[in-house]
Protein backbone atom coordinates (compact mmCIF):
# COMPACT_ATOMS: atom_id res chain seq x y z
CA UNK A 1 0.00 0.00 0.00
CA UNK A 2 1.43 3.41 -0.97
CA UNK A 3 0.10 6.45 0.85
CA UNK A 4 0.64 9.96 -0.60
CA UNK A 5 0.92 13.02 0.64
CA UNK A 6 -1.90 14.87 -1.80
CA UNK A 7 -3.57 12.93 -4.44
CA UNK A 8 -4.81 15.11 -6.93
CA UNK A 9 -5.51 13.01 -9.42
CA UNK A 10 -8.19 10.95 -6.86
CA UNK A 11 -9.64 14.12 -6.19
CA UNK A 12 -10.36 15.35 -9.77
CA UNK A 13 -11.90 11.75 -10.25
CA UNK A 14 -14.46 12.61 -7.95
CA UNK A 15 -15.61 15.24 -10.11
CA UNK A 16 -14.53 14.88 -13.77
CA UNK A 17 -17.84 15.35 -15.27
CA UNK A 18 -18.35 18.77 -13.30
CA UNK A 19 -14.89 19.70 -13.92
CA UNK A 20 -14.96 18.82 -17.47
CA UNK A 21 -18.15 20.13 -17.91
CA UNK A 22 -17.15 24.03 -16.32
CA UNK A 23 -14.14 23.96 -18.35
CA UNK A 24 -15.72 23.23 -21.74
CA UNK A 25 -18.46 26.25 -20.98
CA UNK A 26 -15.76 28.97 -19.90
CA UNK A 27 -14.20 27.98 -23.22
CA UNK A 28 -16.91 28.04 -25.22
CA UNK A 29 -17.98 31.39 -23.92
CA UNK A 30 -14.26 33.14 -24.30
CA UNK A 31 -14.64 34.46 -20.53
CA UNK A 32 -11.27 33.74 -20.41
CA UNK A 33 -10.30 37.20 -17.98
CA UNK A 34 -12.89 38.92 -15.50
CA UNK A 35 -16.72 37.96 -16.95
CA UNK A 36 -19.34 36.24 -15.29
CA UNK A 37 -17.31 33.22 -14.12
CA UNK A 38 -15.19 35.25 -12.36
CA UNK A 39 -18.43 37.37 -11.29
CA UNK A 40 -19.92 34.14 -9.92
CA UNK A 41 -16.90 32.65 -7.78
CA UNK A 42 -15.96 35.73 -5.79
CA UNK A 43 -20.19 36.06 -4.98
CA UNK A 44 -19.81 32.32 -3.90
CA UNK A 45 -16.64 32.81 -2.37
CA UNK A 46 -17.83 35.79 -0.18
CA UNK A 47 -20.97 33.57 0.59
CA UNK A 48 -18.58 30.68 2.11
CA UNK A 49 -16.54 32.68 3.87
CA UNK A 50 -19.11 35.10 5.60
CA UNK A 51 -17.80 38.55 3.64
CA UNK A 52 -19.16 41.25 2.23
CA UNK A 53 -16.47 41.74 -0.69
CA UNK A 54 -14.28 39.38 -2.73
CA UNK A 55 -12.29 40.36 -5.25
CA UNK A 56 -10.29 37.42 -7.54
CA UNK A 57 -6.26 37.58 -7.77
CA UNK A 58 -3.57 35.78 -9.49
CA UNK A 59 -2.31 33.92 -6.25
CA UNK A 60 -2.16 34.19 -2.76
CA UNK A 61 1.30 35.94 -2.51
CA UNK A 62 -0.73 39.47 -4.62
CA UNK A 63 -3.36 38.93 -2.58
CA UNK A 64 -1.79 39.80 0.61
CA UNK A 65 0.90 42.40 -0.98
CA UNK A 66 -2.74 44.33 -2.47
CA UNK A 67 -4.64 43.86 0.59
CA UNK A 68 -1.32 45.22 2.73
CA UNK A 69 -1.29 48.22 -0.04
CA UNK A 70 -4.96 48.67 0.15
CA UNK A 71 -4.39 49.17 3.55
CA UNK A 72 -2.13 52.57 3.03
CA UNK A 73 -0.27 52.02 6.40
CA UNK A 74 2.64 54.99 6.11
CA UNK A 75 5.83 54.28 4.51
CA UNK A 76 8.23 52.10 6.58
CA UNK A 77 5.65 50.51 8.91
CA UNK A 78 6.29 47.69 10.93
CA UNK A 79 4.27 44.69 10.57
CA UNK A 80 4.84 41.76 13.24
CA UNK A 81 4.69 38.07 11.21
CA UNK A 82 4.90 35.11 13.25
CA UNK A 83 7.85 33.07 12.12
CA UNK A 84 6.41 29.59 11.22
CA UNK A 85 4.75 30.30 7.87
CA UNK A 86 5.62 30.20 4.19
CA UNK A 87 8.13 33.28 2.93
CA UNK A 88 4.54 35.16 1.64
CA UNK A 89 3.58 35.97 4.69
CA UNK A 90 6.62 38.20 4.94
CA UNK A 91 7.28 38.77 1.48
CA UNK A 92 4.22 40.57 1.21
CA UNK A 93 5.23 43.10 3.61
CA UNK A 94 8.67 44.02 2.40
CA UNK A 95 7.26 44.35 -1.21
CA UNK A 96 4.57 47.12 0.03
CA UNK A 97 7.22 48.94 1.37
CA UNK A 98 7.25 47.84 5.19
CA UNK A 99 9.22 46.41 7.39
CA UNK A 100 9.57 42.96 8.81
CA UNK A 101 9.01 42.15 12.74
CA UNK A 102 8.67 38.33 13.48
CA UNK A 103 7.78 36.73 16.33
CA UNK A 104 7.01 33.32 17.66
CA UNK A 105 4.55 30.85 17.53
CA UNK A 106 2.64 28.79 20.16
CA UNK A 107 4.10 25.48 20.49
CA UNK A 108 0.39 24.19 20.97
CA UNK A 109 -1.61 24.78 17.51
CA UNK A 110 1.51 26.87 15.96
CA UNK A 111 -0.47 29.98 15.11
CA UNK A 112 1.03 33.58 16.33
CA UNK A 113 1.89 33.67 19.99
CA UNK A 114 0.44 36.28 21.54
CA UNK A 115 2.78 37.53 24.31
CA UNK A 116 5.38 37.35 22.07
CA UNK A 117 3.25 39.54 19.63
CA UNK A 118 3.13 41.95 22.41
CA UNK A 119 6.73 41.74 22.87
CA UNK A 120 7.48 42.93 19.48
CA UNK A 121 4.73 46.08 19.28
CA UNK A 122 6.61 49.57 19.04
CA UNK A 123 5.60 52.59 17.84
CA UNK A 124 6.11 51.96 14.41
CA UNK A 125 3.62 49.32 14.44
CA UNK A 126 0.99 49.45 12.18
CA UNK A 127 0.12 45.81 11.75
CA UNK A 128 0.12 42.62 12.55
CA UNK A 129 -0.23 39.47 10.06
CA UNK A 130 -2.75 36.61 11.39
CA UNK A 131 -1.49 33.36 9.61
CA UNK A 132 -4.47 30.50 10.80
CA UNK A 133 -1.38 27.84 10.14
CA UNK A 134 -1.93 24.65 9.36
CA UNK A 135 -5.70 25.38 9.26
CA UNK A 136 -5.83 26.26 12.73
CA UNK A 137 -7.33 29.79 13.74
CA UNK A 138 -5.46 32.40 15.40
CA UNK A 139 -6.66 33.50 18.55
CA UNK A 140 -8.69 36.30 16.97
CA UNK A 141 -10.50 38.19 20.37
CA UNK A 142 -6.78 38.28 21.31
CA UNK A 143 -5.49 39.99 18.00
CA UNK A 144 -8.73 42.30 18.08
CA UNK A 145 -7.71 43.56 21.74
CA UNK A 146 -4.38 43.73 21.11
CA UNK A 147 -4.92 45.93 17.93
CA UNK A 148 -7.56 48.53 19.42
CA UNK A 149 -4.85 48.72 21.87
CA UNK A 150 -2.01 49.75 19.68
CA UNK A 151 -4.47 50.55 16.79
CA UNK A 152 -3.07 48.07 14.32
CA UNK A 153 -4.93 46.45 11.47
CA UNK A 154 -5.54 42.94 11.32
CA UNK A 155 -3.93 40.97 7.79
CA UNK A 156 -5.30 37.54 7.92
CA UNK A 157 -3.26 35.19 5.78
CA UNK A 158 -5.79 32.18 5.34
CA UNK A 159 -3.77 30.43 2.25
CA UNK A 160 -4.10 27.32 4.72
CA UNK A 161 -7.63 27.98 6.25
CA UNK A 162 -10.48 27.56 3.78
CA UNK A 163 -13.43 27.22 6.20
CA UNK A 164 -12.03 27.28 9.55
CA UNK A 165 -13.72 29.16 12.07
CA UNK A 166 -12.95 30.80 15.07
CA UNK A 167 -15.59 30.76 17.54
CA UNK A 168 -18.13 29.92 14.99
CA UNK A 169 -17.36 32.68 12.57
CA UNK A 170 -15.47 31.82 9.51
CA UNK A 171 -11.93 33.23 9.04
CA UNK A 172 -10.84 35.68 6.50
CA UNK A 173 -12.74 38.88 7.40
CA UNK A 174 -12.52 38.67 11.22
CA UNK A 175 -10.00 41.28 10.72
CA UNK A 176 -9.73 44.03 7.97
CA UNK A 177 -8.65 42.00 5.66
CA UNK A 178 -7.74 38.06 4.84
CA UNK A 179 -6.43 36.71 2.11
CA UNK A 180 -6.66 33.23 0.34
CA UNK A 181 -4.36 31.07 -1.77
CA UNK A 182 -5.56 28.86 -4.35
CA UNK A 183 -2.35 27.03 -5.11
CA UNK A 184 -3.19 23.32 -6.38
CA UNK A 185 -2.79 21.67 -2.86
CA UNK A 186 -4.09 24.02 -0.72
CA UNK A 187 -7.66 23.02 0.52
CA UNK A 188 -9.47 25.00 -2.12
CA UNK A 189 -6.82 24.78 -5.06
CA UNK A 190 -6.91 25.65 -8.43
CA UNK A 191 -5.64 24.23 -11.63
CA UNK A 192 -2.53 26.82 -11.51
CA UNK A 193 -2.23 29.58 -9.51
CA UNK A 194 -5.41 31.67 -8.03
CA UNK A 195 -5.79 34.05 -4.97
CA UNK A 196 -8.78 35.87 -3.32
CA UNK A 197 -9.39 39.39 -1.08
CA UNK A 198 -11.97 39.01 1.23
CA UNK A 199 -13.03 42.03 3.64
CA UNK A 200 -16.41 43.39 4.97
CA UNK A 201 -15.24 47.31 3.96
CA UNK A 202 -16.35 48.42 0.73
CA UNK A 203 -14.24 51.02 0.08
CA UNK A 204 -10.71 48.57 1.09
CA UNK A 205 -12.70 45.91 -1.73
CA UNK A 206 -12.60 48.98 -4.15
CA UNK A 207 -8.85 50.14 -3.54
CA UNK A 208 -7.87 46.18 -4.08
CA UNK A 209 -9.88 45.69 -6.97
CA UNK A 210 -8.06 48.89 -8.62
CA UNK A 211 -5.09 47.52 -7.88
CA UNK A 212 -5.00 44.32 -9.04
CA UNK A 213 -6.55 45.89 -12.52
CA UNK A 214 -3.36 48.94 -13.18
CA UNK A 215 -5.35 51.18 -10.88
CA UNK A 216 -8.86 50.97 -12.70
CA UNK A 217 -12.28 50.91 -12.35
CA UNK A 218 -13.15 50.95 -16.51
CA UNK A 219 -10.99 50.38 -19.01
CA UNK A 220 -8.08 52.98 -20.04
CA UNK A 221 -9.10 55.40 -17.31
CA UNK A 222 -6.35 55.03 -14.97
CA UNK A 223 -7.07 56.91 -11.17
CA UNK A 224 -3.37 55.75 -9.92
CA UNK A 225 -0.50 53.10 -11.01
CA UNK A 226 -1.64 49.41 -10.26
CA UNK A 227 -0.57 46.19 -11.20
CA UNK A 228 -1.98 43.19 -13.20
CA UNK A 229 -2.84 40.52 -10.94
CA UNK A 230 -5.97 38.83 -12.29
CA UNK A 231 -7.80 35.46 -11.22
CA UNK A 232 -8.91 33.73 -14.93
CA UNK A 233 -12.16 32.74 -15.84
CA UNK A 234 -10.85 28.85 -16.25
CA UNK A 235 -9.62 28.89 -12.78
CA UNK A 236 -13.12 30.63 -11.15
CA UNK A 237 -14.90 28.15 -12.67
CA UNK A 238 -12.73 25.43 -11.69
CA UNK A 239 -12.77 26.98 -8.04
CA UNK A 240 -17.12 26.85 -8.13
CA UNK A 241 -17.20 23.39 -8.86
CA UNK A 242 -14.47 22.99 -6.18
CA UNK A 243 -16.19 24.92 -3.58
CA UNK A 244 -19.67 22.77 -3.43
CA UNK A 245 -17.25 20.04 -2.01
CA UNK A 246 -14.96 21.57 0.08
CA UNK A 247 -17.10 20.95 3.03
CA UNK A 248 -17.62 17.71 2.61
CA UNK A 249 -13.36 17.41 1.75
CA UNK A 250 -12.75 19.25 5.13
CA UNK A 251 -15.13 16.84 7.01
CA UNK A 252 -12.62 13.63 5.62
CA UNK A 253 -9.66 15.73 6.82
CA UNK A 254 -11.04 16.23 10.28
CA UNK A 255 -11.97 12.73 10.27
CA UNK A 256 -8.34 11.71 9.38
CA UNK A 257 -7.45 14.58 12.33
CA UNK A 258 -9.41 12.91 14.72
CA UNK A 259 -8.67 9.01 14.15
CA UNK A 260 -4.83 10.71 14.39
CA UNK A 261 -5.48 12.76 17.65
CA UNK A 262 -6.96 8.96 19.31
CA UNK A 263 -4.79 6.59 18.02
CA UNK A 264 -1.06 8.14 18.61
CA UNK A 265 -1.58 9.49 21.66
CA UNK A 266 0.20 7.62 23.20
CA UNK A 267 3.31 7.73 21.57
CA UNK A 268 5.25 9.44 23.90
CA UNK A 269 7.93 10.48 21.25
CA UNK A 270 5.39 11.88 18.98
CA UNK A 271 3.96 15.45 20.05
CA UNK A 272 0.76 15.72 18.40
CA UNK A 273 -1.03 19.16 17.56
CA UNK A 274 -3.49 20.38 19.58
CA UNK A 275 -7.04 22.44 18.83
CA UNK A 276 -8.18 25.07 20.44
CA UNK A 277 -11.95 24.36 21.84
CA UNK A 278 -13.50 27.63 20.35
CA UNK A 279 -11.50 26.29 16.64
CA UNK A 280 -12.62 24.42 13.94
CA UNK A 281 -9.61 23.52 12.21
CA UNK A 282 -9.28 22.75 8.77
CA UNK A 283 -6.42 20.53 8.80
CA UNK A 284 -4.60 21.32 5.63
CA UNK A 285 -1.74 20.43 7.42
CA UNK A 286 -0.96 17.71 10.23
CA UNK A 287 1.64 18.76 11.83
CA UNK A 288 3.49 16.35 14.62
CA UNK A 289 6.75 16.99 16.16
CA UNK A 290 9.60 14.12 16.40
CA UNK A 291 13.35 14.37 17.61
CA UNK A 292 14.18 12.43 15.07
CA UNK A 293 12.02 13.73 12.54
CA UNK A 294 14.23 12.83 9.77
CA UNK A 295 14.89 9.22 10.43
CA UNK A 296 10.88 8.71 11.14
CA UNK A 297 10.46 10.26 7.53
CA UNK A 298 13.06 8.06 5.75
CA UNK A 299 11.03 5.29 7.33
CA UNK A 300 8.08 5.90 6.24
CA UNK A 301 9.35 6.77 3.18
CA UNK A 302 10.65 3.15 2.94
CA UNK A 303 7.51 2.12 3.67
CA UNK A 304 5.78 3.80 0.90
CA UNK A 305 4.42 6.43 2.65
CA UNK A 306 4.69 10.10 2.20
CA UNK A 307 5.09 12.99 4.18
CA UNK A 308 6.05 16.80 4.26
CA UNK A 309 7.61 19.37 6.18
CA UNK A 310 5.91 22.56 6.90
CA UNK A 311 8.50 24.34 7.20
CA UNK A 312 12.10 23.16 7.48
CA UNK A 313 13.51 26.81 8.02
CA UNK A 314 11.82 29.26 10.30
CA UNK A 315 11.65 32.26 8.66
CA UNK A 316 14.02 34.05 10.95
CA UNK A 317 16.69 31.81 9.77
CA UNK A 318 16.29 31.74 5.55
CA UNK A 319 19.37 33.36 4.50
CA UNK A 320 16.64 36.29 3.02
CA UNK A 321 16.04 37.57 6.29
CA UNK A 322 19.59 37.38 8.13
CA UNK A 323 19.62 40.86 7.83
CA UNK A 324 16.91 41.32 10.42
CA UNK A 325 19.55 39.05 13.08
CA UNK A 326 16.31 37.51 14.50
CA UNK A 327 17.76 33.63 13.87
CA UNK A 328 19.28 33.34 16.78
CA UNK A 329 16.38 34.41 19.07
CA UNK A 330 15.20 32.53 21.58
CA UNK A 331 11.55 31.32 19.62
CA UNK A 332 9.87 27.92 19.69
CA UNK A 333 9.42 28.22 16.05
CA UNK A 334 13.45 29.24 15.86
CA UNK A 335 14.29 25.91 18.06
CA UNK A 336 11.79 23.59 16.59
CA UNK A 337 11.81 23.66 12.81
CA UNK A 338 14.43 20.34 12.87
CA UNK A 339 11.56 18.54 14.26
CA UNK A 340 8.28 19.28 12.39
CA UNK A 341 6.86 16.70 10.45
CA UNK A 342 3.90 16.78 8.31
CA UNK A 343 1.55 13.80 7.84
CA UNK A 344 -0.27 12.62 4.80
CA UNK A 345 -3.86 14.19 5.21
CA UNK A 346 -7.09 14.66 2.79
CA UNK A 347 -9.83 13.61 1.01
CA UNK A 348 -7.98 10.33 -0.58
CA UNK A 349 -7.33 8.68 2.68
CA UNK A 350 -9.94 5.90 3.53
CA UNK A 351 -10.00 4.25 6.67
CA UNK A 352 -7.87 1.83 5.83
CA UNK A 353 -5.03 4.04 4.73
CA UNK A 354 -5.86 5.74 8.24
CA UNK A 355 -5.38 2.47 10.07
CA UNK A 356 -2.19 1.37 7.53
CA UNK A 357 -0.42 4.49 8.52
CA UNK A 358 -0.90 4.20 12.50
CA UNK A 359 0.12 0.81 12.50
CA UNK A 360 3.06 1.21 10.45
CA UNK A 361 4.29 4.79 12.16
CA UNK A 362 4.19 2.57 15.87
CA UNK A 363 6.71 0.06 15.21
CA UNK A 364 9.31 3.14 14.47
CA UNK A 365 9.26 4.09 17.93
CA UNK A 366 9.58 0.31 19.80
C1 LIG B 1 0.56 29.01 0.06
C2 LIG B 1 0.72 30.11 1.03
C3 LIG B 1 0.83 31.46 0.62
C4 LIG B 1 1.03 31.86 -0.80
O1 LIG B 1 0.10 31.50 -1.72
P1 LIG B 1 0.49 31.41 -3.28
O2 LIG B 1 -0.85 31.26 -3.94
O3 LIG B 1 1.35 30.22 -3.47
O4 LIG B 1 1.15 32.68 -3.68
C5 LIG B 1 0.86 32.42 1.61
N1 LIG B 1 0.82 32.12 2.91
C6 LIG B 1 0.75 30.85 3.34
C7 LIG B 1 0.69 30.58 4.82
C8 LIG B 1 0.70 29.80 2.43
O5 LIG B 1 0.64 28.54 2.86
Amino acid sequence: MTIKFLDLNYQYNLIKDEIDLAIKEVISNTAFIGGKYVKQFEDDFSDYVQATHCVGVANGTDALEIAIEALNLPKESEIIVPANSFISSAEAVTRSGHKVVFCDCDPKNYTISIPSLRSKITRKTKAVMAVHLYGHPCDMDMLKQIAKEHDLKIIEDCAQAHGAEYKGARVGAIGDIGAFSFYPGKNLGAYGDGGAIVTNSGELAKKCRMIANHGRIEKYNHEFEGRNSRLDGLQAAILSVKLRHLDAWTDARIKVSDYYLENLKNVTDLVLPQREEWAKQVYHLFVVRCKTRDELKDYLQSKDIQTGIHYPIALPKLQAYHYLAQQDEDFFANHNDGELLSLPIGEHMDEHSVKFFVDTIKPFFL
